[in-house]
């Protein structure tokens, strides 16, 4: 799917920003849906070689190698571990200076920019202090929330509204029940995640197993408890426990059980704190 269809708001903004060539050099793109998408498009429109009214042509060799991330001016920096190094940073200004690039122009793309060291951040900042530079930063990040605050207001935060809508309607022409399709849009950030866990048959049972659960919770606690039993060989790593947390909030906060949506809310934070899943799911009963 293409940005115009991902984030059609946020398209038409950027296309008048492109049309009067006046991009931004710093960008904080704030929830991920379609904000990578958004990026390359940008950084597609700084190398083009045949723009069309200002926009990217989409099909020049530029295009398609910035497209593919194998663009030798295009630098998509990525978490080493829990932090993103100064030194990971300060390698990529260095290459800067050196020659053997396309053009003079550079655009960075920091992927997870609330692991950036604020020490890295400052290095990559004051880069497109200067005058003459041609760097284009686009920093990226889930929730800007987490984001430092010397990092915020060096750059344009826009945020990305997660588009439940279009997740829904794209799951739904391929196939996915209606209910499937609007639980997956609430959990996913990007239309790759919704589609692969639409194509999940595991996953959507075990759906259906926590919505009998959910619905067990309003009732008796002994079924409730059985219910448990049924569910925790559907969820065997922490990743797909998390996902167990995030659907069954969901579900009861559609359900409007506010008080339940709140238990599970805390024997989240056990489960987080290394409580094992079926003695954390036993406290949304015990409350
Ligand atoms: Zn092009």
């Amino acid at each position: 799917m293409k940005i115009a269809e991902l984030q059609p708001e946020l398209f038409e903004r950027f296309a008048r920003v492109l049309k009067q060539d006046s991009l931004h050099h710093a960008f904080l793109f704030s929830g991920g849906f379609g904000a990578m998408e958004m990026a390359l498009w940008l950084a597609q429109s700084r190398f083009c070689r045949s723009l069309q009214a200002g926009l990217p042509c989409g099909q020049c060799r530029e295009c398609r190698l910035v497209a593919a991330n194998d663009f030798t001016d295009l630098h998509i920096v990525k978490p080493d571990g829990q932090t993103i190094k100064t030194q990971q940073i300060r390698d990529l200004l260095l290459t800067f200076s050196q020659s053997g690039f396309e053009s003079n122009r550079q655009v960075v793309m920091i992927d997870g920019a609330e692991k950036l060291h604020p020490n890295a951040a400052n290095a990559l900042l004051k880069s497109i202090e200067e005058p003459e530079s041609e760097i284009y930063i686009f920093l990226l990040t889930a929730s800007e929330n987490m984001v430092l605050e010397t990092i915020k207001s060096r750059t344009q935060v826009i945020t990305f509204p997660n588009q439940t809508a279009i997740i829904q309607d794209d799951l739904i022409q391929n196939g996915t029940l209606k209910t499937d399709a609007a639980l997956i849009s609430e959990l996913v950030t990007s239309l790759d995640e919704a589609r692969c866990l639409a194509g999940d048959k595991s996953f959507l049972d075990s759906i259906k197993q926590l919505e009998k659960f959910a619905k067990a919770l309003t009732g008796q606690a002994d079924d409730a408890f059985l219910q448990i039993m049924q569910l925790v060989p559907l969820f065997k790593d922490k990743k797909s426990q998390g996902l167990a947390f995030q659907l069954l909030t969901i579900l009861l906060v559609k359900q409007r059980q506010a008080k339940l949506a709140q238990n599970v809310f805390i024997a989240q934070r056990y489960w987080r704190s290394n409580v094992n899943f079926q003695a954390s799911l036993e406290k949304i009963i015990l409350g």
